[in-house]
């Protein structure tokens, strides 16, 4: 049974279309792809079946000439008679798995959905096998299932489950937590911009070493850099951290109001910002400009899927002229969201959640020359000819601060070359 709701939001004057239905989103286990190329010294194992290891392997299938620092323990049909065999089956694996390992300090068990594993407490998993290993690994749990999760919702709770391991430090704790995988290249830039605004301790998480969180205080902030992590945030603040309030440091305008929004809350004069920024920024725009001549006035629909939807629209409408037929989105938290959604144009069709079919009729309507969607509709809506972009792959890339928006650009204007490359092929051989 589908329900399709209309209810008002603060920060901007339109409507959301609220529905529940079918969905076509990838589960929380496919962060695990980026999160274990973030943290070097940590193993991420999944409790399932053969379906997790699949997505897995397909999912990651470039990795397959590195060795991975995932693995899925399957576990197989048992009864709840058979739930002793699954507990010695798991140590084995991860017994096995650390074994062969000596590098890795933390062990991540992550939960998937088929019922043989939801009977599993996963948590009483991780104390075994803590006493068995401390202190030479961490065992920690979280839930990657896809009843649970979607996509992006993965790194929020393998984020949440790291939160309470953050070392308590009164003499020298970060000023600036900056929440929310980045890639390293975008860690070292961001590290440098902060440098010379005048924040000299800031650190990221989660880190490049899972050994080495970064040691918190009572003057710590934190700013989101990722937009799907709200159960991390409350984990922060119920620790006494103060959220800093931003839109998301995607393009020139997202990352000069994220920057400008921690200078302002650290007290750092505007005019220091502003001489900061005033390199990077002109760069950055530069490298916009060929983008926004071919892509200024074209049309384009979200799909939901990672919650990176509204910072990327805003994007791609005030910096290419792209002009936003709807905009979808998993999940909304409008707290979060706050200036992001206040970027909105006040007549964008804005929808949370998904009815799949009636979502692709109404993308049908719109006329969309772009479509921003998950693996799952990108074929069939290719093969009807009209241009995707996959939204997982604005995940995985590089797309934060100013030397990214290009790049960001980029990723949308590809596919329409693409299109427009098919065309003239199909022109040249039509007229042979
Ligand atoms: Fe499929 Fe669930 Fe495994 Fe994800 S966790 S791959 S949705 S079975």
């Amino acid at each position: 049974m589908s329900t399709t709701q209309r209810i008002p939001i603060q920060a901007w004057s339109g409507d959301v279309l609220n529905e529940r239905g079918q969905r076509e989103v990838f589960c929380g286990l496919t962060g695990i792809i980026w999160l274990h190329r973030k943290m070097q010294d940590a193993f991420f194992l999944i409790i399932g079946s053969r379906t997790c290891a699949h997505l897995m392997q397909s999912a990651a299938g470039v990795m397959i000439f590195a060795e991975p620092r995932f693995g899925t323990a399957i576990i197989g049909e048992r009864d709840l008679a058979g739930l002793a065999d699954a507990h010695e089956e798991l140590d084995r694996v991860a017994s096995e798995v650390l074994a062969c390992r000596p590098n890795i300090r933390t062990l991540f068990l992550v939960g998937s959905c088929p019922s043989e594993v939801i009977k599993l407490d996963l948590e009483r998993a991780a104390q075994r096998l803590n006493q068995r290993w401390h202190p030479q690994v961490k065992v920690l749990n979280y839930s990657g299932s896809g009843i649970e999760t979607t996509f992006t919702q993965g790194e929020d709770a393998c984020l949440q489950a790291l939160v309470p391991h953050l070392p308590l430090s009164a003499k020298a704790p970060a000023q600036l937590l900056v929440v929310g995988t980045v890639a390293d290249v975008v860690e070292d830039q961001f590290s440098q911009l902060f440098k010379s605004m005048g924040l000299n301790n800031v650190a990221f998480f989660p880190p490049r070493r899972s050994a080495e969180l970064p040691a918190i205080g009572p003057g710590t902030r934190f700013v989101l850099a990722q937009p799907f992590l709200s159960d991390t945030a409350r984990a922060l603040q119920a620790m006494g951290m103060e959220c800093i309030s931003a839109p998301f440091p995607l393009g020139v305008q997202g990352t000069t109001g994220w920057l400008k929004a921690i200078a302002q809350s650290f007290g750092i004069d505007e005019q220091r910002v502003e001489s900061v920024i005033a390199a990077p920024k002109a760069r950055a725009l530069k490298a916009l400009e060929a983008h926004r001549a071919a892509l200024a006035n074209k049309r384009i629909f979200f799909f939901p899927d990672s919650q990176l939807e509204i910072p990327l629209a805003c994007f791609v409408h005030h910096e290419l002229g792209m002009t936003l037929t709807e905009v979808g989105t998993p999940y909304l938290n409008r707290h979060l969201m706050a200036h992001d959604l206040a970027r909105l144009p006040a007549n964008t069709t804005l929808s949370e959640g998904q009815d799949v079919d009636k979502q692709l009729q109404r993308c049908q309507q719109a006329e969309p020359d772009l479509v921003v969607c998950g693996l799952g509709l990108a074929n069939p809506l290719e093969a009807q000819g009209v241009a995707t972009k996959w939204s997982i792959e604005l995940v995985f890339s590089p797309i934060h601060g100013y030397e990214q928006a290009g790049d960001l650009a980029a990723l949308f204007h590809r596919p329409l070359k693409r299109r427009q490359l098919i065309g003239q092929r199909k022109g040249e051989l039509a007229w042979n």
